[in-house]
């Protein structure tokens, strides 16, 4: 199978793309059907679906990378595939076993090989896993019936020629509460960030900065990324708290800063008044791998790191360390590659 398809590698952003196939599996009657790979990217649920009107939905996103060899990688699938279950568990959808859910994910990512850019280019194809409520119901309660699917789109690099920091706003708006739904992946905890998000773009920011809903006086999110700093005794430090959405790049970070880095880490809370005990600090998730922050904009006063301009040696080497296990050119730890075969 040498398809090739016409695309301009190196000019990737981040939009939707149409690939030839995607994966479609539909629960009812208390089971999981087979599932299948589709041509149509469109889906028909009914008008009452409590996906559409009480947000019973979540999602996923991961990456296939090619490597050097040609080979095409899977990171640590197992992750997302536990993370999508605790959604489902949170908003009483079905779970996916474990091996349906990698084994969808290889199905895709094969049925659209020609679409996984290659070695070099830093882009990489972007998988969409998803669960839906679907069915007639009208009352608030769950649905009668689900769809798990998983779409897949070639993405370029989150920077295009090096990383350079850019600076976030603290946002005086919660992205989740207290006992909520934020260590869960669903869709309403986004819908509600666009409008702040929206503010700090309009304000020359990346993105803005969550506290936790509770005291408003520590740091949980940066914009749809978690974050980390690194201390002036070069500790790798990242927020601990029940709503912050757990990042499996954030927990591959933890490791390869204490294994790899050779240097302290814990997860413990970051007081937006103490920003003075980190020399770097950046954002991470799948999307961009790891922003680095340039500054923090607080009560009017901006907090600047490192620097502005100027990557720090530790986000530098955390970056390349996890930017090399993933395409393939550094040791991974093990089980957290998959082969796609
Ligand atoms: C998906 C997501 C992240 C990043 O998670 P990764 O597993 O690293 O991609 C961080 N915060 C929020 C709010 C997210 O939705």
């Amino acid at each position: 199978m040498s398809k090739t398809v016409n695309i301009d590698w190196n000019n990737l952003g981040f939009s939707y793309i149409k690939t030839d196939l995607r994966y479609v599996s539909r629960w009812k009657d208390g089971q999981w059907d087979e599932g299948k790979l589709v041509e149509d990217n469109k889906l028909s649920i009914s008008e009452a679906s409590t996906a559409l009107h009480y947000g019973q939905q979540c999602f996923e996103g991961l990456k296939a990378y090619r490597t050097k060899q040609g080979k095409i990688q899977l990171f640590r699938p197992d992750r997302n595939a536990k993370r999508l279950n605790d959604s489902c568990k949170r908003i009483l959808m079905p779970e996916i076993p474990e091996e349906k859910f990698i084994d969808a994910c290889i199905q895709v990512v094969k049925a659209n090989e020609h679409y996984v850019p290659p070695y070099g280019t830093g882009a990489t194809l972007y998988l969409r896993p998803f669960v839906i409520g679907v069915g007639d119901n009208v009352g608030v309660k769950p649905a009668s019936e689900y769809i798990f699917c998983i779409f897949c789109l070639p993405v370029g690099p989150y920077f295009k020629g090096g990383m350079t920091p850019v600076n976030f706003i603290v946002s005086e708006y919660d992205r989740a509460a207290p006992y909520g739904t934020g260590a869960a992946k669903v869709g309403g905890n986004y819908a509600g960030s666009l409008y702040p998000h929206e503010l700090a773009a309009e304000k020359g920011f990346a993105d803005c900065i969550y506290l936790d809903p509770m005291t408003h006086t520590k740091i949980e999110e940066v914009g749809a990324a978690n974050f980390f700093g690194i201390t002036k005794d070069n500790q790798f430090i990242t927020p601990k708290s029940p709503s912050i959405l757990p990042s499996i790049t954030k927990y591959s970070l933890l490791h390869i800063a204490k294994e790899y880095l050779k240097i302290e880490v814990a997860e413990r809370d970051v007081h937006i008044n103490n920003l003075d005990e980190f020399k770097e600090a950046g954002a991470c998730g799948t999307a961009a791998v790891i922003t680095p922050i340039g500054g923090i904009q607080y009560k009017g006063d901006l907090h600047v790191f490192h620097s502005e301009t100027e990557v720090g040696p530790f986000t530098k080497k955390l970056y390349d360390t996890l930017y090399g296990i993933q395409f393939g050119d550094v040791e991974a730890p093990e089980g957290w590659i998959v082969e796609v075969k």
